[in-house]
């Protein structure tokens, strides 16, 4: 339950935003775009997130786990929600169940698939996907070979209705691996069956026509983040975590701060605790190195995160009170600069947040 009145922290969620996003993505690749909503939508919440896309028309939607499709279905009744993680047998009663779209990663998933699909006396939809040398997920070069020489037989059972393949440096606009990867994508469409076809992820949406296809597949952008850190975002800010201060003190020079006492004051200091930790998901690694940010100044964090609480430096900011709201993600602190501060990526920055971060939706205007 969302109480404004008690809750110290708050991830709030700009669904308004969202909407922008897709719709900069779509100008961006002139192409479909669907939602990607796996994790929860990129802990944002699976559910209102999903809603605000097929309102406004997204009608296919890609989810990791089966278990995410199953919840997704009945928020989007009417649209193609694809499965990743594809289709072992014992998923597929499942998968059928909740109208879901395996995306076949093996022949051998290929064949389960077509021998449930025989079985059923019928064709299920399906999609492909091809490893073009990212060597995670998807049939591998030598599988891709097999099924491009038996694709009549070996397809026969399925309506093909995406053929896809995911982008490993789409992220660096000048890495020599995305022309290499989008070549052996082509080379293995114009062997397959005609059918819909999909490269691009965020950061493929970047790389222009190219790499669009029929339909591409963003996440952290609908999200906010910059799928090409280092270059100018296209994308608005959705997500907005804050904290409270529960308490300020003054400091002499030569005191410490929190566990470890990796801080020492180098000047009278004043100091906020703040009622976030990293059981919330601000990250340990931003200790003495990450930012806060009060009504848009930015405040230092000092000392250790701890599980519930995190310490900064606001001495600069004689406007910091008990109560006052402190930002670590938002306008101010980029996805990309609290990435930047915990050595990591601004996907993990979103996903870390913690399920005892109440969300709040707002609704576009
Ligand atoms: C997660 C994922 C996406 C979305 O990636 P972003 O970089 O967040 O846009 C698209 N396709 C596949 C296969 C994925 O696993």
């Amino acid at each position: 339950m969302n109480n404004p009145d008690i809750e110290t922290a708050t991830l709030s969620v700009r669904l308004a935003a969202v909407v922008d996003n897709y719709r900069t993505c779509a100008r961006l690749a002139d192409t479909r775009i669907a939602g990607v909503v796996k994790a929860g939508a990129y802990g944002l919440g699976m559910e209102p997130v999903a809603r605000a896309l097929a309102n406004i028309g997204c009608d296919t939607f890609f989810v990791a786990r089966l278990e995410e499709g199953a919840r997704l279905r009945p928020i989007v009744p009417d649209t193609r929600i694809f499965v990743l993680d594809g289709a072992p047998l014992h998923c597929a009663e499942a998968l059928i169940a909740h109208r879901l779209t395996p995306t076949l990663n093996s022949l051998d998933e290929i064949a389960v698939w077509s021998a449930v699909a025989h079985s059923r006396r019928t064709s299920l939809d399906a999609a492909v996907h091809i490893d073009t040398g990212m060597n995670r997920l998807g049939l591998p070069a030598y599988e891709a070979t097999v099924l491009v020489s038996e694709a009549r037989e070996r397809l026969r059972d399925l309506n093909l209705v995406l053929v896809m393949s995911h982008l490993a440096c789409s992220d660096d606009p000048s890495a020599k691996m995305n022309a290499q990867q989008l070549a052996r994508f082509r080379a293995a469409l114009a062997m397959l069956p005609p059918a819909p076809a999909s490269l691009a992820a965020s950061g493929g949406v970047m790389l222009g026509r190219d790499y669009a296809f029929d339909l591409a597949r963003p996440g952290i952008a609908l999200y906010g983040g910059n799928p090409q850190p280092g270059t100018p975002n296209a994308f608005k800010t959705v997500a907005c975590l804050t904290g409270r201060v529960l308490q300020l003190r003054c400091v002499d020079k030569g005191e410490v701060v929190g566990y470890g006492a990796t801080f020492q004051a180098e000047r009278p200091t004043t100091l906020a605790t703040v009622a976030l930790g990293y059981a919330d998901g601000l990250m340990r690694a931003i200790g003495n190195r990450g930012m806060g940010a009060i009504n848009g100044m930015r405040a230092p964090v000092v000392g250790r995160v701890s599980m519930d609480l995190i310490t900064l430096d606001v001495t600069e900011i004689p406007s910091a009170t008990v109560g006052t709201e402190i930002e670590f993600i938002g306008d101010t602190i980029s996805l990309e600069e609290a990435a930047a501060a915990a050595r990591t990526a601004n996907y993990e920055i979103l996903t870390a947040i913690g399920a005892r971060v109440p969300r709040v939706h707002v609704s576009a205007p």
